[in-house]
Order: C-alpha cells, then sequence, then structure tokens
C-alpha cells in the first residue's frame, strides 16, 4: 500500500493487486489490535533495532525516515501517540484506522485496487534497448489474466500467520526470476520449554524481571522487561526478543533459561529479605512464608523446586536451604527445547537475498523493472514498531524509484503493439 500509494504519486497510472477480500490484514492485527505503527525514536536508532542486513535499510530509512512514516499517516488523517519504548500507535487505540488511512492515500493518488486477485506468476521478456536482459512486463493471475506493466513491486510479505495472505508467494516469484532465497525461519516467536510445570503457570505474567539464556556457559541473551508462561512454555516481550536475538543458536536446542525474578536484590539482600519475611511469619509453614515473595501462581512450583519441605515451618529452615533459595529465585530454570512455527511468529527471518537488490532503489540487479519490499527481504526488525518502518520505508522507496525509472522509459519493454490486456505503468 505504501508502495504503491508513492509509484502513483507522479501521476502513473498504478494497480494494487490484493489476493485477500480487503486490505491490510496482517495490519489490523499488529500490535493486539492497536498496530504499532512505528517508532519515534532518533532515525540513526532504527539500526539498532534491525537484526539482520542493517546497513542494506541506510537509503530506505533516510529516504522515508520514521518521523516523515508519522507525517504521512497524520496527513492521511490518523492521530497518533507515542507510549513506552517510543512505540507509536494510533491515538484511537484501532489498527483499523492506520489501513484507512493508507486506503485513503491510495484513493488519494489514483490507485485502482483489485481484491480476491491471486497473482500466480511476475513474467519477464527481453528487450534489444535493455541490451536483451530479461525486464518485467507484467504478472499472471492465478485465473490465467495476464497483465501488463512496465514494473512490479512485490510486497507480498512474510511467511508468518499465513492466515493473513502472506503465504509465501514472493518467495517463489523471487527463485522463479533467478534471485536467492536465503534460509527463512520464524522469528519474534514463544519457545517451548521442557518442564512439565510450565502447564501450571500458563498465564502468568512476570513484570520487571530478568531473563538470561545460555548457550553452554555463554550467556546469548539477557534483557529486563515482561514475560508471560503459556500452555508449552514461554512468551512476552522479553521471549520474543530472545528469539530474534538468539535465532541463529535454533539449531542448537536444548537452550538453558534463567529468570531472574528479583533483579534489583543481589543473592545476599535476597537472603536478608527472606530472613525478614520469616521472622514475620514464625510459625508458618513454608509454603505458606514465602507468600509476600512471589504471585501464588508460581508458590507451588517455586517451593517444589527448592527441594525444601513445604510442610516445614519457616524457622526450621536451615541458613544452606535459604540461600540455595535465594539462588533459585535469582536463576529460576526453564530448558529451551524449540521454538513455534511460522503460524506464532510475528516475523519471518530470512528472505529474498538483499546482495541482489540495489538498496538506493530497492530493484533487482537481475531483472530490471522488478523491485521488492517489506518482509518478503531478508530483512527483520525487533518488536517496537521496527518492522513495519522497514515495511513503510522499502515501500516508499521502492514505489517512488519505479515512478521515477517510468519517467526515463528507455530501458522498458516498449514495443506494446499486438499486446493483449489491459496495461499499467506499475
Ligand atoms: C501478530 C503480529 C503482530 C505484529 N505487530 C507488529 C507491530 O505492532 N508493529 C510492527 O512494526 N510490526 C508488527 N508485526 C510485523 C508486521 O505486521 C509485518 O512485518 C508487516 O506487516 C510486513 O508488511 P508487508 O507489507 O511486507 O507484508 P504483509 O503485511 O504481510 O502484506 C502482504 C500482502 O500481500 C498479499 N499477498 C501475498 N501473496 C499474494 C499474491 N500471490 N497475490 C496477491 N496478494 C498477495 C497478502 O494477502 C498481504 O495482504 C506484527 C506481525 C504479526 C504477525
Amino acid at each position: 500500500m505504501m508502495a504503491a500509494a508513492h509509484a502513483a504519486s507522479s501521476g502513473h497510472k498504478v494497480l494494487l493487486l490484493e489476493k485477500n477480500e480487503k486490505l491490510g490484514k496482517k495490519i489490523y492485527i499488529t500490535g493486539k489490535g492497536r498496530c504499532n505503527l512505528t517508532n519515534a525514536c532518533e532515525t540513526e536508532d532504527l539500526f539498532r533495532h534491525v537484526l539482520r542486513n542493517q546497513k542494506f535499510l541506510y537509503s530506505a530509512f533516510y529516504h522515508f525516515t520514521n518521523l516523515q512514516a508519522i507525517g504521512f499517516f497524520e496527513s492521511h488523517g490518523l492521530a497518533t501517540k507515542t507510549e513506552r519504548g517510543g512505540r507509536v500507535f494510533p491515538v484511537s487505540g484501532h489498527s483499523s484506522d492506520v489501513i484507512r488511512a493508507l486506503q485513503q492515500a491510495l484513493q488519494q493518488a489514483g490507485v485502482e485496487v483489485r481484491l480476491h486477485t491471486n497473482v500466480q506468476e511476475v513474467l519477464t521478456g527481453t528487450a534489444k534497448a535493455c541490451g536483451g536482459e530479461p525486464h518485467v512486463t507484467g504478472v499472471r493471475l492465478s485465473d490465467g489474466t495476464i497483465l501488463h506493466a512496465d514494473a512490479v513491486i512485490i510486497a507480498t510479505g512474510g511467511c508468518s500467520y499465513c492466515s493473513t495472505g502472506s503465504t509465501g508467494d514472493g518467495y517463489r516469484f523471487a527463485r522463479e526470476l533467478g534471485h536467492a532465497v536465503t534460509e527463512l525461519r520464524p522469528s519474534l516467536v514463544p519457545f517451548e520449554t521442557a518442564e512439565p510445570w510450565v502447564k501450571d503457570l500458563q498465564g502468568l505474567s512476570l513484570k520487571n524481571v530478568t531473563v538470561r539464556i545460555r548457550h553452554g556457559s555463554k550467556t546469548i541473551y539477557e534483557d529486563f522487561g515482561e514475560m508471560l508462561f503459556t500452555h508449552f512454555g514461554v512468551s512476552g516481550p522479553l521471549v520474543l526478543s530472545a528469539s530474534g536475538r538468539i535465532n541463529d543458536y535454533m539449531e542448537q536446542m536444548p537452550l538453558q533459561m534463567e529468570i531472574d525474578l528479583k533483579p534489583a536484590l543481589s543473592v545476599e539482600q535476597l537472603d536478608k529479605r527472606i530472613l525478614r519475611d520469616f521472622e514475620d511469619n514464625r510459625n508458618r509453614q513454608f509454603k505458606n512464608g514465602v507468600q509476600k515473595l512471589f504471585p501464588s501462581k508460581l508458590i507451588p512450583v517455586i517451593v517444589a523446586l527448592s527441594g525444601i519441605d513445604p510442610e516445614k515451618k519457616v524457622n526450621e529452615v536451615t541458613k544452606e536451604e535459604r540461600q540455595s533459595f535465594a539462588k533459585l529465585m535469582k536463576a529460576f530454570p526453564l530448558t529451551v527445547i524449540q521454538f513455534r512455527g511460522f503460524q506464532e511468529a510475528v516475523i519471518t527471518r530470512g528472505g529474498v537475498s538483499v546482495k541482489e537488490i540495489n538498496p538506493s532503489t530497492m530493484e533487482s540487479r537481475l531483472v530490471p523493472g522488478l523491485y521488492f519490499s517489506g518482509e518478503v527481504l531478508d530483512l527483520d526488525a525487533l518488536t517496537g514498531g521496527f518492522n513495519l518502518q522497514v515495511a513503510w520505508s522499502t515501500g516508499c522507496l521502492a514505489g517512488t524509484s519505479a515512478s521515477q525509472k517510468l519517467e526515463n522509459p528507455h530501458c522498458f519493454v516498449q514495443n506494446r503493439s499486438g499486446r493483449n490486456g489491459k496495461e499499467y505503468g506499475i
């Protein structure tokens, strides 16, 4: 949508093909239905939040910055607000308003939109003007219809949450046109853990904890924030970010994960705190003497893991037992056995190799007139609005570049006489 709106802004005939019954099905579910549309950080900070091929995004991010994205949406009637961590949302709290703003942009730019239209293949032809090299000539739809166009932008998304329409078709188009597609993996995705008791913690959300993940003796991820237990393992912001950071260790499971339940306190400070609680609860059993320290759902699990007799009176708990309990609170253990699949992944890691794409235009280096934007490319970022910013920036750059190329038509397959069917610029 962003690419089409910019492609049409200089008056070219632009057609947007969408296989779903409506536009923006994935945007609709973003940010838990609120759409975290970008991040209001300094533009140069965007790069830190991109996990792969940051440098490739230099031109795109500066061509259409996060502040320009906010301006674009505001100019199409979307009031925005900035929340914790620079996350930008619609004031209304409805992702549908982001889609509405994009639809308004499409309408104002004169883009023709065709819904229920599944692209089957991207077509190429050769022309002397292009040195005999293949050049994009249009697309074939799944009903066999051929649509001619001087440029084609592939913005088909990744392959996560495929019910939204992102079924990975763009990877196939790219391969068929000679492009390399790097290995595809689910990312920003929950973890399955080995411990059977995680089921008992399902729904428990932990705030202000530190999560640490180790590969052997090496700490490969550590961060502070919020996480969630599920029926299969763990999820929530810390876990999703961890999956992005440790994606390269996906084949090296199991990985040890530790939750520091009290990151603000050292083991010694924690021991003193437990002792104070025990003094206040002198005659209570151990299982009832730690109630102030944890959410109630966690108590039976952590008490069982401690190995301390839950019926024991707190004043009978030994110093060694207390100290090892403090250590357990600082390193509550879990074993990550695998990532969940694409169906639960916020983003696809991997995609069309950026080595074969011109970063200043988003045009294919192999097939003139072919452009890529968004998640179909081998680009992925952390949560916080960064993935949509990647889509907006690359979309705007691809659209603008395709439109500029059309101003300069010497390198197109221009001999249209004898071609049947409707013709488009982009
Ligand atoms: C649950 C969830 C929450 C998310 N929340 C956020 C968030 O808050 N902030 C953020 O920055 N990112 C978020 N993301 C990531 C973000 O939504 C994606 O990175 C972004 O939508 C990618 O944009 P895109 O245009 O490349 O692809 P998509 O948004 O996936 O759009 C691709 C479109 O192409 C269409 N299409 C595909 N194949 C064909 C075909 N053959 N013919 C015709 N049409 C086709 C699809 O139907 C689809 O409409 C979230 C993702 C998920 C799954």
